[in-house]
C-alpha cells in the first residue's frame, strides 16, 4: 500500500483512495480474507498519518453486491468508518436457482456460467447483471459505482450486441435509477490498458446517456500495481470533456475539466 502512496506522490497526485476488493463470503484469490481486511484498514490509517501533509489520502473499499450473500453496505460502513464505497457486480445471481456466475475470470469460465446456470441464453444473463445493478443502487445507494457494464468485457459483440433495443433498454433503466439517487459513475480505464477490452468502462454511448441525465462522473483506473496508477488517466478526462463534461466529482471534492 504505501508503494501506491509513493508511487502517487511521484506522479503529483493530490489525492488518493485505496480500493481493495471487500471480503466475499467464499473462498476465491482476489478479495480480501476478513484478517487481510483488518490489516489493510490498520495499514490506511498508518500511511494517512505518515504522508498526510503530502497527499490526501481516503480510505475506501471496492464492495460486491451479491443479493443474500454480501453485508449490507450502510452496516459494514458503520463497523468500519470507511470514506466512501464502490460498489461493483463481479459475481451474478440467478434470479431463481441462487446459482452465481463470475464475470471476471477467464473467458472460459464466463462462458461456461451462462451454459450451465443461464442455459446459454446471453439475454437472460446480462438482464439479471443489470437487475442486480439497479437492485445495488436501490438497496445500498453506494458512493461510486464501479465499471457499470462490466458485462460486456469477455463479449466483444459475439453473443450479444450493446446497440440491441434490449441492451440499451436496460443501460436507460439502470442509469436513470443512478440518477435518481445521485451516485457517482466511474469511468473506468482498465479494460483498455491490460487489453480487455477496445473502450473504457462504460462505452461512449453509455457515457453520452450519463450527460444527458447530468450524472456526475469520475474517472478510476482501478490500478492492481502502483505503475498502473495513472494508465488513461488523461485521456480518460479527455473524452469526458469532448462528450461534454465539464467537471469531475469524486465523494469528497470537484475538478473542472
Ligand atoms: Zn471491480
Amino acid at each position: 500500500m504505501e508503494e501506491y502512496v509513493k508511487a502517487a506522490i511521484d506522479k503529483k497526485f493530490k489525492a488518493f483512495g485505496f480500493s481493495a476488493h471487500s471480503p466475499l463470503p467464499f473462498p476465491n484469490e482476489w478479495s480480501l480474507t476478513p484478517e487481510g481486511f483488518k490489516n489493510y484498514v490498520q495499514e490506511a490509517r498508518y500511511l494517512i498519518e505518515k504522508y498526510g501533509k503530502e497527499i490526501d489520502l481516503y480510505l475506501g473499499l471496492e464492495i460486491d453486491y451479491i443479493p443474500g450473500h454480501s453485508e449490507d453496505f450502510a452496516g459494514f460502513m458503520r463497523n468500519t468508518p470507511l470514506d466512501y464505497c464502490i460498489g461493483s457486480i463481479h459475481l451474478v445471481r440467478h434470479p431463481e436457482s441462487g446459482k452465481i456466475w463470475f464475470i471476471d475470470g477467464p473467458v472460459e469460465g464466463y462462458i461456461k456460467g451462462v451454459d450451465e446456470i443461464f442455459q446459454g441464453d446471453y439475454r437472460t444473463a446480462v438482464t439479471a447483471f443489470y437487475r442486480q445493478t439497479i437492485d445495488m443502487v436501490n438497496t445500498q445507494k453506494p458512493d461510486i459505482i464501479g465499471h457499470i457494464d462490466k458485462v460486456k468485457m469477455h463479449n466483444k459483440q459475439r453473443w450479444f450486441s450493446t446497440s440491441e433495443k434490449w441492451y440499451q433498454d436496460l443501460i436507460d433503466e439502470t442509469l436513470q435509477v443512478i440518477a435518481a439517487e445521485g451516485c457517482i459513475v466511474e469511468l473506468n480505464t482498465r479494460g483498455v490498458y491490460n487489453g480487455k477490452t477496445e473502450d473504457y468502462f462504460p462505452s461512449v454511448d453509455i457515457l453520452k446517456k450519463c450527460f444527458d441525465l447530468n450524472i456526475p462522473m469520475m474517472v478510476n483506473t482501478d490500478a492492481h500495481h502502483p505503475s498502473q496508477l495513472d494508465l488513461h488517466f488523461n485521456e480518460g478526462h479527455r473524452l469526458l470533456k469532448k462528450i461534454g463534461f465539464k467537471k469531475v466529482k469524486t465523494p469528497f471534492f470537484e475538478v473542472g475539466l
